[in-house]
């Protein structure tokens, strides 16, 4: 079988996906008829039944055979590929290209279809919108809203840009032209990827040594923001976040150095980090609030009081951070994890993102460990630490006034909470300079007012009110009421270490 093909029906940035349909469409052949004639050999032996996803991915192009289509229309698929994935990558920090930042369902963009193109740039997971039209990216069908895989699809027909249920997204407009659409090239309109296409080998090279939180960032709430994240921290002005430079000293190897256990050095210093970040915490937004905290923390309240007294939103904040944080029960008086000796293996003391930033640790110490002196290291997991600490906060108090109202907890586990706010770190060795680089600058306690329950008079206990911890009730007979309230109480606001 001779194929139909013309070398301009290939656009810039367009995706092998979106070639191989054009390909199927121009010579009105299904998936299997295309791998009966250029197939791999084992793709080739399937004759009848279903072909197997390993023969219909396209990102390793096992079903087909390469040099054959190469002979067929001119084009390496192979290589294609290839170049299509540095092409992306250049503008991706190496700690996240480990990471899968290609969708596995076709992502597309309803006008693009309509001429017959999909780029690989719609299949990148950091992009919200097409880099063509500016507009929203789809991802279901609209027939039959299922995701549409991103392989040579299973079905029979012999027309390309078809849903496995049958639905074209091709929409078709009378006296159009389909295939002559087909050379119509679009202009990338994204400024980000222009810049990206025009950048420096420097600035390039900048990107692809920056250090983020590679696990943390890549959730829903944060992988349209990356791309701008890091346009925003290469740029020289300061145009907004926070920028903030530690200047290295190389190779002042000292012998006293070598002696340090890195491990201990880690966990302790991150130790410090969190309880110098509670001080300020307890210092600054909670300073009026410390009634609040003992009140809420040592459950206050009379015996003639049938419900819990209010919560304030600060208080709730604050104690769940810890907890959450921590992972200690708020009630039981659990203290925080104590220093640490003798570490083989990298450990933090803290649960919440716990994995994520262990996983940046590692990262930072394989690729750079050579290169930051332990100052340097220390500084940069310093700010890492407070960051993790500082946005956990925010996390609790943009929450806190719908649930301290509540009175209960509504997630149960440290990891369903999203990183809010993007760090990056830089080094610039020519300069012997780390930069970190915070894309926001607002504080969310600031934007977030919220309304404590206890003005300056109600800021005392009265005197019926006494503490309902389960540790206090316990050491006195009787008290049963007191005692089945408080548990019912702590079980309502679903604290962790009592439920795990
Ligand atoms: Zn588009
Ligand atoms: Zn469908
Ligand atoms: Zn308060």
């Amino acid at each position: 079988m001779s194929l139909t093909w013309n070398r301009e029906w290939i656009l810039p940035s367009e995706s092998l996906w979106s070639i191989l349909e054009k390909l199927k469409y121009a010579n009105q052949i299904n998936t299997k008829q295309l791998l009966q004639s250029y197939g791999s050999t084992e793709a080739k032996k399937i004759k009848a039944g279903k072909l197997g996803k390993r023969f219909r991915n396209i990102n390793s192009l096992d079903g087909l055979d390469v040099d054959l289509l190469e002979k067929a229309t001119g084009i390496n698929l192979e290589n294609y590929k290839r170049d299509a994935i540095q092409s992306v990558y250049r503008v991706v920090p190496k700690i996240i290209q480990s990471k899968n930042i290609i969708n596995e369902n076709l992502v597309y963009c309803t006008e693009c279809i309509s001429q017959g193109f999909h780029s690989f740039l719609h299949q990148v997971v950091l992009f919200e919108k097409c880099p063509f039209h500016l507009s929203k990216l789809e991802k279901l069908c609209k027939n039959c809203s299922n995701n549409i895989p991103y392989l040579l699809p299973q079905h029979e027909l012999e027309s390309g840009f078809l849903c496995n249920c049958g639905e074209s997204m091709v929409r078709k407009k009378s006296g159009y032209n389909f295939m002559e659409s087909w050379t119509h090239e679009l202009a990338i309109r994204d400024e980000r990827i222009l810049s990206g296409f025009s950048m420096s080998t420097k600035l390039l090279n900048k990107i692809e040594s920056t250090i983020l939180h590679g696990k943390l960032v890549l959730n829903d709430t944060n992988r349209f923001k990356i791309m701008d994240h890091l346009f925003a921290s290469m740029e020289n002005e300061n145009k907004g976040g926070t920028r903030l430079t530690f200047k290295m000293n190389f190779n002042n190897s000292n012998s006293k150095e070598v002696e340090i256990n890195l491990y201990d050095e880690i966990y302790n210093t991150s130790r410090d980090v969190l309880i110098s970040f509670e001080k300020f915490l307890l210092r600054t937004i909670l300073f009026e609030h410390s009634h609040c905290i003992r009140r809420f923390s040592g459950l206050y309240k009379s015996r003639e009081d049938k419900e819990f007294p209010k919560i304030c939103p600060y208080a709730y904040a604050y104690i769940f951070w810890k907890e959450s944080l921590f992972g200690i029960n708020p009630f039981y008086n659990e203290v925080i994890p104590r220093k640490k000796r003798a570490l083989k293996e990298l450990e933090l003391p803290f649960y919440c993102n716990n994995d994520a930033i262990k996983e940046t640790i590692a990262y930072i110490l394989k690729n750079f460990g050579g290169l930051l002196n332990h100052r340097s290291l220390m500084w940069v997991i310093r700010h890492m630490v407070w960051n993790v600490a500082k946005n956990h906060f925010n996390e609790w108090i943009v929450i806190a006034r719908e649930y301290a109202e509540k009175s209960i907890r509504p997630k149960t586990r440290y990891d369903e909470f999203n990183f809010a706010e993007i760090i990056s770190f830089t080094i610039d060795e020519n300069e012997s300079v780390i930069e970190l680089f915070l894309s926001s600058s607002d504080e969310i306690h600031q934007k977030k007012q919220m309304q404590c329950p206890y003005n300056n008079q109600m800021k005392e206990f009265r005197k019926d009110e006494f503490s309902h911890l389960p540790m206090r009730l316990a050491i006195n007979p009787g008290f049963n009421n007191e005692k089945k309230a408080a548990e019912k109480y702590l079980y309502g606001l679903r604290i962790i270490s009592l439920i795990k």
